[in-house]
């Protein structure tokens, strides 16, 4: 298990659509490993693996850990597919591990199923409502190459990437003084 660096937008990588899985084995479970490690250090409560730089159709999620009782209750998306939306949208402020300290209301349909693949293999369909929902939608726009930042107006989504660059620009500076 390991800890391993979140990449940042604007980055080309964030950009590209993940592709499939087509085999869970160790080295799928591994990398699965790694990214709740990787998430719950950041810490988040959702991670895809292009966040990490791999490009695979693959995502982690944990809603309840940073809840009073702490208790880690993991989920492992391989393959995951959206099969039913409602037409209900809910509104969640929404941030990402990879537009670090940026957030905007984000409004999602309310409720999904979905068909993935678990830790091991397994088919499985998951009922998503509320923030398990939003959560799950905002991690597979990740796989097509897409950020929270892209359902807000151009305006605001320029003025965010901006401030990203801004930031990224100081703390490299910072870097070389120290
Ligand atoms: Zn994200």
């Amino acid at each position: 298990m390991a800890i391993r660096k979140i990449i940042t937008e604007p980055n080309k990588l964030l950009r590209e659509i993940s592709l499939p899985v087509e085999n869970v084995g160790k080295k799928e479970q591994q990398l699965m490993d790694d990214m709740l490690d990787t998430m719950y250090d950041a810490p988040g409560i959702g991670l895809a693996a292009v966040q990490i730089g791999v490009p695979l159709r693959v995502i982690v999620m944990d809603i309840s850990w940073r809840n009073e009782e702490g208790i880690k209750e993991p989920l492992y998306f391989v393959n995951p597919e959206i099969t039913v939306k409602t037409k209900n949208l809910s509104t969640y402020e929404e941030g990402c591990l990879s537009v670090p300290d940026q957030y905007a209301e984000i409004d999602r349909p309310e409720e999904c199923e979905i068909n993935f693949l678990d830790y091991n293999g397994k088919k499985s369909t998951l009922n998503a409502k509320g923030l398990l929902a939003t959560c799950i939608q905002h991690e597979m726009d990740h796989l097509e190459g897409i950020l929270f930042i892209d359902h807000l107006s151009n305006m605001k989504r320029n003025m965010i990437v901006k401030k990203l660059i801004k930031t990224r620009k100081q703390s490299k500076k910072e870097r070389i003084v120290a």
